[in-house]
């Protein structure tokens, strides 16, 4: 013990020696007179409040005053003390230099004979810590609830164990059409709004394992229409509330769906046009390799009938002139056939086909056609019959018409010998043209009739005659141009029967 404390022993009794030991050793301990000036200040005290004892004895505790408590909470405390009663209560205080702390507080008053306060004990520990915690909690809790009702998402808070809802924003109460917060709480259940409510029950274990989930689910508003949603649910540290914030995205996943059939749409119509450029690339390139082979016969007549016609010239040979003259005129005309050919396809492929529609008389069209036929056939002189049924009037391409007609007309004489029959017949009802041809020429193979109307196929029994193999492709090409349909029986050695389907009127 230095003197001073052997002082203060000696003055007070020795349990109150250690009673006071005790007090100031673990708190902040003031005593004032009966009017409130300080009269005794522990270390303690000093080192909170930051001013010396000096300082402090014979002041006022006005002096480490906040200003944060109401007049009336001193007023209430002074009543208190002075009525000779404990007071208990926390305390904000300032200190010297302007910080703030708090201090829980007792004030023992000391009564005299007639009970009445003659000074008063003052007992502190300080809890700023604890205080500011708090108030950094509330802060923390009112700042929450400021961004949970202003939000324009719309948030929920769910019960963990039970999925009732606790709290909502008007945005939440928007979203699933309820009147007011407090209806949607009496009312939300998961039944009514998840369209997979099990799934919803799943979620909860991940949130339980994860802490958050972010999922987009199908939801169904409070009059049953459904909507898709965008959800972050995340759940507390102390696993008891499950907070969702929602997104409507059905605009979005209605255009995201739009957006992916226009691809696919796109797609499909690329890879179209990809496989028609193919096609008119390897038909060039088929027509390239086709040409080269088919055009050297013919070329190499005209320039042999040519160097022959130069001799014949000189001994002025009529008759082998003519004769070498013609055979350069037909190959001329094949290879101009030939070429003509190819040009009809590519126009019918590139839908470059225009044409007049003419009201006309049937049958008289048919009977000029054969005519025209006959003139260009004559060298295999078959046997033509024709036969017409039914109406006459019929409103249709003329030039159309005329091109299958000789096409399918050139095959049957092409593929029969001299002196058969081609039959030709015709019907016309009211909606309806019908035309066959039949011929009783070498047939087509069974084998080979699939591929008939394939570009240069040719079947294997008609490869010694004279052909490309392009003629009925634009057969069909024309004919599906005036929305009608082309079929065909044959047998080989007995004859062919090709017959066509035309509508009467052509439809503009
Ligand atoms: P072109 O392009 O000069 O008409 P092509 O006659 O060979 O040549 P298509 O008219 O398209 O070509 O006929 C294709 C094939 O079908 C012929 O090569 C032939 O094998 C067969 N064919 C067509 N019509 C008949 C027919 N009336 N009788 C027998 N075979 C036929
Ligand atoms: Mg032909």
């Amino acid at each position: 013990m230095n003197p001073k404390e052997k002082a203060d022993f000696k003055a007070l009794s020795n349990d109150n020696y250690y009673y006071k030991t005790a007090l100031d050793a673990g708190n902040i301990v003031a005593i004032t007179d009966e009017k409130g000036t300080i009269q005794y200040v522990n270390d303690n005290f000093c080192k909170i409040s930051k001013y010396t004892k000096e300082e402090l004895i014979g002041q006022n505790h006005r002096i480490i005053n906040s200003g944060y408590h109401p007049h009336t909470f001193f007023i209430n405390l002074w009543q208190t003390i002075g009525r000779g009663i404990i007071w208990k209560g926390e305390i904000k205080n300032r200190a010297k230099d302007g910080t703030i702390y708090w201090v829980d507080t007792t004030i023992v008053p000391f009564l005299n004979e007639k009970k009445k306060p003659y000074k008063y004990l003052a007992i502190r520990s300080d809890i700023t810590e604890r205080k500011l915690g708090i108030e950094a909690l509330k802060k923390s809790e009112e700042r929450y609830r400021d961004i949970f009702s202003n939000a324009l998402v719309p948030i929920l808070t769910m019960d963990a164990t039970t999925s009732k809802v606790t709290e909502v924003n008007n945005p939440g109460v928007a979203l699933f059409g309820y009147e007011s917060k407090d209806d949607l709480i009496k009312n939300f259940d998961l039944k009514t709004h998840y369209v997979h409510p099990i799934e919803f029950k799943k979620n909860i274990l991940i949130i339980f394992e994860n802490g958050e989930l972010r999922k987009t689910q199908h939801m169904k508003k409070k009059d049953g229409s459904l909507f898709w949603c965008s959800t972050f649910i995340k759940l507390n540290a102390e696993k008891t509330t499950i907070q969702i914030i929602l997104l409507d995205v059905t605009s979005q996943i209605a255009f995201q769906e739009e957006l992916e059939t226009q691809v696919t749409q796109r797609t499909l119509e690329l890879s179209d046009s990809l496989t028609r450029e193919k096609e008119l690339n390897d038909m060039k390139s088929e027509f390239v390799g086709f040409a080269s082979h088919e055009f050297r016969t013919p070329l190499a007549t005209i320039l042999s009938s040519a160097s022959i016609l130069k001799k014949h010239t000189e001994d002025s040979n009529q008759e082998n002139i003519s004769k070498h003259l013609n055979r350069i005129t037909s190959s001329v005309n094949h290879l101009t056939a030939i070429l003509n050919d190819f040009l009809t396809l590519e126009k019918l492929r590139k839908g470059f086909v225009d044409f007049e529609i003419n009201e006309f008389n049937f049958s008289d069209f048919m009977k000029e056609t054969i005519n025209e036929f006959e003139e260009l056939a004559k060298i295999n002189k078959q046997i033509i019959s024709y036969s017409h049924s039914g109406e006459l009037n019929v409103s249709q391409s003329v030039k159309i018409l005329k091109n299958i007609l000789l096409n399918l007309l050139s095959n049957a004489s092409k593929y029969s010998e001299n002196g058969k029959k081609i039959i030709i017949s015709t019907s016309i009802n009211e909606t309806t043209i019908t035309i066959n041809i039949q011929d009783h020429g070498i047939g087509i193979p069974l084998k080979d009739q699939k591929k008939l109307f394939t570009e240069f196929y040719r079947a294997s029994n008609a490869r010694n005659i004279q052909g490309t193999g392009l003629g009925l492709v634009i057969v069909k090409n024309y004919v599906t141009l005036i929305e009608g349909s082309i079929s065909f029986t044959s047998e080989v050695n007995k004859g062919t029967e090709f017959t066509l389907s035309i509508p009467r009127y052509h439809s503009e």
